[in-house]
């Protein structure tokens, strides 16, 4: 893999990596990554998409790599870690030179009190933290409190105008990057970066994708945007301090008049735009451009007022932007829109119109493909045994069928301009031995899932097999309810601990899984790919069913539908691809070390009989395969034996 890397970076042909987990695939990306900063005098990017993975580059990798290779690379290379504004405690908030915000007013006595004592608690951390990262305070604080003494970039005043720009904790972290030879980043500030016009990562030539397997959907949401009646509301709150009243009134109204058409519309994606909803759009843009214009251009004025302007400005700009964008996208004939529009109304919040691009592929073709050398990588890339699903989305051609394994010796010549990016996709394999390690289990004998909750025989099976295991059981979920289904029902049943997502912080409960192996550990999406517990406490992963997308979700449905009316299968493109990634995931979460034994099973008859189960099996790594339950009973009772007498 490092030879491969180095390939990439020296003839600049884009590499994805697919590397199973132990095999050290990030000391095989760092390793070529500082070689190459080091000798050509600049920087590069590695971005993750997960805060875990950020940790263990900064913390534990580039620490010991950068001791290791002092001698060879003739000097110590240098790494820097850098996240968006909105991660580090804005300073001018903090000192109050930018007054509190105008929040709605919290009617709860309690919650406003927890408010206080959460912003007092962040402006005693000010005080002793050297970084103000958020992912350095321990317990977190809610959003709303650290929203009040936080910036996005576009709240920012900018370092020249700041009182407090010298010390400020985001302009030290920017500072630290742009001397850096490797800059650990998150998909979310690659995309910005990538699609903004303002650069916001120090100027690079190579970027390396760890996770790169999660890149779609966090560009998609950072190329996404939401207008909520309460956002609309808010802007015109800030505007009250800054303009005119009778202008800031109007964006208030506008607002009401979309949230009362909201509250009247249904939750879904919307095909096309109400007269009502149209003119409540048009509404909050023309209320926005005229706030806008009142807030007036940038002048010379005391930090105060000009934190109060800014304030304003920004969530006016994105507020009129969005309405803008929202109205635009129903410009063009259903089937040839690019952006996709829906009401949602998540977590039972009021509903929001949503709008994001029906693909990104275009975007990263030309936004990072054809602007730097590219390297993914992650434990799952080849879908179905092929990286070409992947690279439709990433915008990339098929991959070249004679495939020629990288060669330095005689090197490629360099993408030519116009030409489709030239890429290679390389399998590295897994140091496991995953069919003598692992067994893959599907309930064929069960029936299909159906949609109201866990059927009885489900409940029966998981019991029996958590039984077998004695408890070292997670279960992952496709829905929160099933997830509560399964516990409440488990835990009448077994005689071992059962745990639920959403009773403790995910970390706590995680931590007290791994630390008993007779406990259980039961939730959803967040746990498919965020646990990292090789031994003992964990020789049975449970999938409840094919992790498809919700039918009714409206980005996957609009993909789904736009890739079949140009002839292709929309179903396993976008439905499949989904599934295959999560349950590659979910049973990646097993074996996490070379010792570590179990079963990965899963209740979902059609991973056996559905004509689109190949593609899905395929995907996951080569266990033994078996649909027997008393096999995979008896081998699980052997295995809770063994380590019981270790
Ligand atoms: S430069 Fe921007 S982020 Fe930094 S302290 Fe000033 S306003 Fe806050």
């Amino acid at each position: 893999m490092a030879e491969a890397v180095g390939n990439a970076i020296e003839t600049g042909e884009h590499l994805a990596v697919q590397a199973g987990t132990g095999t050290g695939k990030s000391l095989a990306y760092l390793v070529p990554a500082l070689r190459h900063a080091v000798a050509a005098h600049t920087t590069v990017v590695v971005s993750t998409a997960t805060i875990a993975l950020q940790q263990q580059l900064v913390n534990r990798d580039l620490p010991r790599l950068a001791t290791a290779l002092t001698e060879a690379l003739g000097r110590r290379p240098t790494f820097a870690i850098l996240k968006g504004r909105r991660n580090y405690l804005c300073l001018n908030r903090v000192h109050g030179n930018a007054p509190e915000e105008p929040e709605e007013a919290l009617f709860d006595r309690s919650a406003a009190s927890a408010l206080e004592r959460e912003v007092r608690r962040l402006r005693e951390w000010a005080s002793e933290t050297d970084t103000g990262d958020r992912d350095e305070l321990a317990p977190g604080v809610s959003e709303r409190a650290w929203r009040q003494l936080s910036v996005s970039a576009n709240e920012c005043l900018g370092a020249h105008r700041c009182p407090v720009g010298a010390d400020c904790f985001a302009e030290r972290a920017r500072g630290e990057a742009g001397r850096a030879d490797v800059v650990v980043t998150n998909h979310a500030l690659l995309a910005i970066d990538a699609l903004d016009d303002r650069p916001v990562l120090p100027e690079h030539d190579v970027v390396v994708i760890d996770e790169a397997h999660d890149l779609v959907d966090r560009v998609t949401s950072a190329a996404g945007g939401e207008l909520s009646a309460s956002a609309v509301k808010q802007a015109a709150r800030r505007c009250g301090r800054a303009v005119d009243e009778d202008v800031a009134d109007r964006l208030n109204e506008a607002g009401e008049g979309l949230e009362f058409v909201l509250g009247e519309s249904p939750v879904g994606k919307v095909d096309e735009l109400s007269a009502e909803l149209s003119a409540a759009l048009a509404g909050v843009r023309d209320a926005a451009a005229a706030c806008v214009t009142a807030l007036g251009p940038e002048h010379r004025e005391d930090a105060e007022t000009g934190s109060v302007r800014k304030l304003a400005l920004a969530p006016t700009q994105e507020v009129h932007d969005t309405a803008v964008r929202l109205l635009d996208a129903f410009d063009e004939p259903e089937g040839e829109r690019r952006d996709v529009v829906w009401i949602g109304a998540d977590g039972g919040r009021a509903p929001s119109l949503k709008v994001a691009p029906l693909g990104v592929g275009g975007l990263l073709r030309q936004r990072l493909f054809e602007q730097r050398t590219t390297v993914l990588t992650s434990a799952t890339l080849a879908l179905g045994g092929s990286f070409d699903t992947l690279a439709a989305q990433w915008g990339l051609p098929p991959q070249r069928s004679a495939d020629p394994a990288p060669d330095t010796a005689t090197g490629a010549e360099p993408p030519s301009e116009g030409a489709a990016p030239s890429w290679v996709g390389v399998d590295v394999g897994s140091p496991f031995d995953y069919p003598r390690s692992g067994i893959l289990y599907v309930a064929r004998h069960l029936p299909p899932p159906g949609r109201d909750g866990l059927p009885e025989s489900y409940l029966d099976e998981l019991a029996e097999l958590v039984t077998a295991a004695g408890g070292r059981t997670l279960g992952l979920f496709s829905s929160m309810r099933a997830a509560r289904q399964a516990c409440d029902e488990l835990r009448q049943r077994l005689s071992t601990p059962v745990l639920c997502q959403g009773e403790d912080s995910t970390s706590q409960l995680v931590e007290s899984f791994a630390g008993d192996p007779r406990t259980s550990l039961f939730g959803t999406l967040s746990l498919w790919q965020g646990v990292d517990v090789p031994g003992e406490s964990l020789q049975l992963v449970v999938m409840d069913r094919i992790p498809f997308p919700r039918p009714d979700d409206p980005l996957a449905s609009a993909r789904q539908r736009a890739i079949s009316a140009h002839g292709g299968n929309g179903f396993i493109t976008v439905a499949g691809t989904h599934a295959a990634l999560l349950l590659a995931q979910g049973a990646g979460r097993l074996l996490r070390s070379s010792a570590d034994r179990g079963v990965v099973a899963v209740l979902d008859p059609r991973l056996a009989t559905a004509r689109y189960a190949g593609f899905l099996r395929a995907s996951l790594p080569p266990f033994w395969n078996t649909y027997d339950p008393q096999v995979v009973r008896g081998a699980l009772r052997r295995l809770d034996a063994a380590a019981s007498e270790r």
